[in-house]
């Protein structure tokens, strides 16, 4: 642990400013802190937070080689900043915009004690980088995670985007973003570590964001909705809701079906002369082997299906392909039948549906 010892963590972000040239050495310090742990770095510009290497987004996938990391360190070393791409060996950097607001939200105590177990730095806009990793994460970046009012307070950055990194320092006259206090300014303030922890911890990510979400509800502070997707996918609200519908709607369905068993669906309609039919029911080939669209057949087969009395639809499922669209994603029949539902409704024999 011996080699922390020089990093200037007590050091407050403005004090640490870091001279032309270098005077403030934590920029290469830990810049090769991440490589020797295996995560890629990369330059950026000498204060300012643009990347400097072209499709930096491979270091999300790609270790850097021998040759790039006696380079980039050098370039760190010579006055460089960096920046740590998320989506590498499963790390993910939660983007606090603003630290009094993430103070009130956590508390003081578990934001301490949270920052006790994984890597938190402190940004150059009054913001926290809190960097963890996990074993599923997304496969891109949050922009917001959460919101306050409408309003984006937090990212999560992950694949194909990036967070600069401790010790490199910015020049706010190069800002560019209207959140900057001190636009147009020449002063230069440096991302400092927010305490003597040097460790980046695992969590559950997923536990971690619901966690920040039921947290941040008595100040305002909720998931964006695409996270919200992510989290909890079917069991979201407008899921959940979903559910519900597509429930009374199977019930419905069912209760209209001709209530023949599939052997017998199938004896009768591969006397059909419809081909699709013939071909997919029948001969149990799939839509990759008739070069049909999944979609399409899918909604052919269902259309025809329903014309003749099968309404149910589980056994509309079994009735489709190995490839059929709807077997991907849970309730992905009774989804399109719903949608054949309100389209063809009128179209099909009055008495399939009441
Ligand atoms: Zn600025």
């Amino acid at each position: 642990m011996g080699e922390y010892a020089e990093c200037p963590q007590t050091v407050s972000a403005v004090s640490a400013v870091r001279g032309w040239g270098g005077v403030d050495k934590s920029a290469p310090m830990w810049a090769k802190w991440f490589v020797d742990r295996g995560f890629a770095i990369f330059p950026l510009a000498p204060e300012t937070k643009k990347a400097v290497v072209k499709e930096w987004q491979r270091y999300s996938t790609t270790p850097l080689s021998d040759e790039e990391k006696t380079k980039y360190l050098k370039m760190v070393e010579e006055g460089y900043n960096y920046a740590v791409p998320g989506g590498q060996k499963g790390l993910v950097i939660l983007d606090f915009e603003d630290k009094e607001i993430l103070k009130t939200w956590l508390g003081e105590t578990a934001l301490n004690e949270l920052c006790s177990k994984t890597l938190c730095v402190d940004t150059v806009h009054g913001g926290v980088h809190v960097y963890v990793t996990a074993d599923e994460m997304p496969d891109h970046k949050f922009n917001p995670v959460f919101v306050k009012e409408n309003k984006g307070i937090a990212d999560l950055q992950s694949f194909n985007s990036y967070v600069v990194g401790p010790g490199s320092c910015i020049k706010h006259e190069f800002c560019e973003s209207g959140k900057c206090a001190l636009k147009g300014q020449d002063i230069v303030t440096c991302y400092t570590p927010y305490n003597n922890n040097k460790e980046i911890g695992k969590v559950d990510l997923k536990g971690l964001l619901e966690f920040l979400g039921e947290k941040g509800k008595k100040l305002g502070i909720g998931l964006s909705a695409s996270v919200k997707a992510w989290l909890f996918g079917e069991k979201s609200i407008e899921g959940a809701k979903e559910s519900e519908d597509l429930g009374k709607l199977k019930k419905e369905l069912t209760k209209y079906d001709s209530g023949k068993s599939t052997e017998k669906i199938k004896e009768e309609l591969c006397k059909d002369k419809d081909k699709l039919v013939r071909e997919v029911v029948c001969q149990g080939r799939t839509y990759a082997d008739i070069g049909i669209d999944r979609s399409r057949g899918d909604w052919r087969l269902i259309v025809y299906l329903m014309r003749h009395g099968v309404t149910d639809p589980d056994k509309i499922l079994k009735l489709l392909p190995v490839d059929s669209k709807a077997k991907k994603t849970k309730n992905g029949a009774l989804r399109s039948i719903s949608r054949i539902h309100s389209e063809k409704r009128g179209q099909l024999p009055k008495n399939t549906y009441s």
